[in-house]
């Protein structure tokens, strides 16, 4: 196996992270106050081209590979880029535009990835309803076909950059007896009458990043929008969720990286008992398990994007062990950091609470650390 990262992906990091620390960064601690999606941010992201990472180039994207994906998504992070707006990059590239990327057919990629790729269009994917989270099959939205067209009724909630976005990658049954197999994609428009976003919500983390409820109301999709056939929506949403369990989960690697950074420069300035707190046994075993799990985490994401890129497939235990153990990981170090800064790491001025907040999506957002787990042992117990 070789680690190494080639010259041209260790020169993308260098200017990933100046570019992420001296023009977003600094942006951020606001955007994350005000709880609002930021636009100059939205912009800056898309000058550097990550907004279309992997796209192909004759679509006006990157064509990066997924390790490079991780390692721009771990960069912005370490960085100190906020969580919200990492999160609205991840969902816009790699569940919308990643999705009509290997999904859509010709003329759905020349109409939708060009914009999405600079960012001038916002993309999201609605797959949660408000009762089907973790049961995400048993969703209750239908599209009924009629002539050219189907008509799509029912809700979507907790949908990352619905407020903002152009473009949606819906799911929706086309009948529910056929559990899975009735589950269809489409590419919804916003403007398309019947089709309406809520308030954004006021989130705990990644503030910054526009989240809201999707409704459907007799809502008119040509046929031509459907995503990868009748039917096959099921593998898109999977396939989305493989994205979850590698490329989404960069930025929380890069989050604890930086949380890490800003303790270990505060356990040499912070002075108690008459000597920095760096010399007391309690902060330096906290900073080393940190290190020890943060390690250990990263090589889990690059794994599975290393496996993506081999085009192996990737077995659906390895990929939720490398879910579970990211997304506990990262919330850990962020809740040991706040607890190194003690008071001051309650503060909104200190970006480790910021931190905390951010992480504690890590095991909620794309399949719960309990679904994984189950997965896990499920798989373990039948194999
Ligand atoms: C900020 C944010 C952004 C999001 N963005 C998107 C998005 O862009 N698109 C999208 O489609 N969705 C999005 N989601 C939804 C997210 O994927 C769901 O919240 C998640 O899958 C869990 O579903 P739920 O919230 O309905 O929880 P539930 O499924 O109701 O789970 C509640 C609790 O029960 C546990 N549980 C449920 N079933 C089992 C079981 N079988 N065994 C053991 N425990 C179980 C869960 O682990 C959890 O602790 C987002 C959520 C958040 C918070």
């Amino acid at each position: 196996m070789d680690f190494n990262l080639t010259e041209e992906q260790k020169m993308f990091v260098e200017t990933v992270y100046r570019y992420g620390r001296d023009e977003v960064q600094p942006l951020c601690e606001e955007a994350d106050l005000e709880g609002e999606f930021n636009f100059t941010i939205w912009k800056k992201m898309g000058n550097m081209g990550l907004l279309g990472l992997p796209l192909p180039e004759k679509f006006g994207g990157s064509g990066a590979n997924i390790v490079t994906c991780c390692l721009a998504g771990e960069t912005l992070g370490h960085a100190g880029v906020d969580g919200g707006h990492l999160l609205a990059w991840g969902a816009h590239t790699y569940l919308c535009a990643s999705n009509i990327m290997n999904f859509g057919t010709e003329e759905q990629k020349e109409k939708y990835l060009p914009k999405l790729a600079t960012g001038e269009w916002i993309g999201c994917m609605g797959l949660t309803e408000p009762s089907a989270g973790s049961d995400a099959a048993s969703m209750r939205t239908t599209a009924i076909k009629d002539g050219e067209e189907y008509i799509l009724n029912g809700s979507k909630t907790f949908i990352t950059n619905a407020p903002v976005s152009q473009v949606m990658v819906i799911f929706a049954t086309v009948d529910r007896s056929k559990k899975h197999e009735g589950i269809t994609a489409f590419i919804v428009e916003k403007g398309t009458p019947g089709v309406s976003t809520g308030k954004p919500f006021h989130k705990m983390g990644c503030r910054a990043s526009s989240t809201s409820e999707i409704f459907l109301e007799d809502c008119r999709v040509p046929a031509e929008n459907v995503l990868g056939g009748e039917g096959k929506g099921w593998r898109i949403a999977l396939s989305g969720v493989e994205w979850d369990r590698s490329t989404l989960m960069s930025p929380f690697v890069g989050g604890a990286r930086y949380s890490l950074d800003l303790c270990a420069k505060y356990a040499n300035e912070r002075i108690q008992f008459g000597r920095p707190i760096r010399e007391f046994q309690a902060i330096q075993r906290r900073i080393a398990d940190a290190r020890v799990f943060l390690e250990a985490a990263r090589l889990v994401v690059y794994r599975v994007a290393w496996a993506k890129d081999q085009g192996k497939m990737l077995n659906p235990l390895e990929a939720a062990v490398g879910k579970v153990y990211v997304g506990d990981v990262g919330f850990e170090v962020a809740s040991q950091a706040v607890q190194i800064f003690g008071g001051y790491g309650f503060m909104h001025e200190y970006p480790v609470e910021r931190n905390f907040r951010d992480a504690k999506l890590a095991p909620i957002g794309g399949g719960t650390s309990d679904i994984m787990r189950m997965i896990v042992s499920r798989i373990m117990m039948t194999s």
